[in-house]
């Protein structure tokens, strides 16, 4: 063996394909017992309607490189992401756009006139100067569009103060003054033709890699724990930096998500894919139905039955699945003492959203271990 991946999600298979493609020998170890991380989905056996395990997962990306080296495992749909949220039991358009605008104050705003209008509702602050993620969600589009769409759901899904979360959260929702409700901008964006497992199971398809799965890194009862390989060959780890480091500068705080999956006897459900819930009296942050992020297997799927799942959103112990990095003030300090942990550890490399503690999606994972492979490992 040339080389020890831990994790099977997106960054760790990348980095293992890419060495066993140059000839070296990987294993990929992973405590779950499926492959592919957080992007894992499968069947839902009595529909087979597709559910992504760990919530809804789209793909995009404006990265060529990715775009074309993920097309070297799978083929993807021209599904196009949009977004609703319920407010008070009316439903608007997402990421907030001329429509959601319009419809909120039950008016007919031209573009410039309803720019105008956020500018003089957003008051007190400016997008470029805003310090947390309240000043900015306000600077964008205003007090009554960001207490109305913003203020609650941020709380739901993260707990914490707005005003202690960075600005950045926000900056991934475009504000639009058109119509335009895609809830993207790149430019590519699709599903995976075969489905995510199909394309994971592809990348790992290769006679130099090896994947363990139900094997944990710190497990001593396993031939590749910790103690047994750091040092003996180079090691890319994917999981948490903190856990890594047991927890010797504090642990970082995690958000975790719990799902209840449900099958109903009715052919549609909501009408769309992602219905989010903006309020505070409605526990979830929002409900996926799957069917609909696969219109063209439309002849495949029962026409009486769908798939839901509610998502909910809190903090996550020791115990629960560490999905988004909070990232407040003392995460940030935290954060900076384990880099510098990190550089010290010889022969093992930090990658990946846990690893790196980061907000990542699939292809900036992708993308940065390539970028790994390409300058420090090959
Ligand atoms: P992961 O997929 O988390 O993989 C890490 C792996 O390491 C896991 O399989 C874990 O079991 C394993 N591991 C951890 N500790 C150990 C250990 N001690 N021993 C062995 N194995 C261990 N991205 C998008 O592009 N679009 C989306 O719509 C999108 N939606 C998302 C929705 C949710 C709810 C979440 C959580 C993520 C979403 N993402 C999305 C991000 C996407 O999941 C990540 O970018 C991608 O999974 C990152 O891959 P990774 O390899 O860094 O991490
Ligand atoms: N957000 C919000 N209301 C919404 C959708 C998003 O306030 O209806 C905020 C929220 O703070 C969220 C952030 O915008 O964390 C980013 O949204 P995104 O849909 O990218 O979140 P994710 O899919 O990663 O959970």
């Amino acid at each position: 063996m040339d080389l020890l991946v831990v994790g099977s999600g997106f960054f760790g298979l990348t980095i293992a394909e890419r060495a066993a493609a140059s000839g070296r020998k990987v294993t990929v170890i992973d405590r779950r017992p499926h492959i592919g991380g957080n992007a894992y989905s499968e069947d839902e056996p009595t529909t087979g309607i597709e559910v992504h395990r760990y919530g809804a997962h789209l793909f995009h990306t404006s990265n060529p490189g990715v775009w074309e080296y993920v097309n070297r495992f799978t083929t993807f749909t021209d599904y196009v992401h949009r977004v609703y949220t319920n407010h008070k039991g009316v439903v608007f358009p997402l990421p907030i756009n001329l429509g959601t605008i319009n419809q909120f104050f039950q008016a007919a705003y031209s573009p410039d006139e309803a720019r105008a209008l956020v500018h003089e509702l957003a008051g007190e602050f400016d997008a470029k100067d805003a310090a947390n993620l309240e000043e900015k969600g306000i600077a964008l589009i205003g007090r009554p569009l960001y207490e109305a769409f913003i203020r609650d759901y941020t709380a739901k899904q993260w707990q914490t103060d707005p005003k202690d979360l960075p600005a950045e959260i926000i900056s991934r929702l475009p504000v639009r003054y058109t119509y335009d409700n895609r809830y993207f901008n790149d430019t590519w964006e699709g599903l995976p033709t075969d489905g995510y497992t199909a394309w994971l199971e592809r990348m790992a398809d290769h006679p130099n890699i090896e994947v363990r799965l139900g094997t944990d890194f710190f497990d001593d009862s396993q031939p590749f724990h910790k103690t047994a390989t750091v040092g003996q060959l180079p090691v890319v780890y994917t999981g948490p930096v903190d856990r890594y480091f047991d927890y010797a500068e504090g642990a970082l705080s995690w958000r975790t998500l719990d799902f209840e999956q449900e099958v109903l006897d009715v052919g549609d459900f909501q009408g769309t894919s992602v219905m989010n819930y903006a309020d505070a009296d409605v526990p979830y942050t929002r409900i996926h139905e799957f069917k609909h992020f696969h219109p063209e297997r439309a002849d495949r799927h029962p026409s009486d039955k769908t798939v839901i799942m509610r998502e909910f959103s809190r903090f996550a112990t020791r115990e629960d699945e560490p999905y988004y990095p909070v990232n407040t003030p003392d995460d940030r300090a935290g954060l900076v003492a384990y880099r510098e942990l990190a550089k010290g550890e010889q022969g093992v490399l930090f990658g990946g959203r846990l690893g790196t503690y980061q907000y990542l999606d699939m292809h900036m994972a992708i993308g940065s271990a390539l970028s790994m492979w390409n300058n420090q490992l090959a």
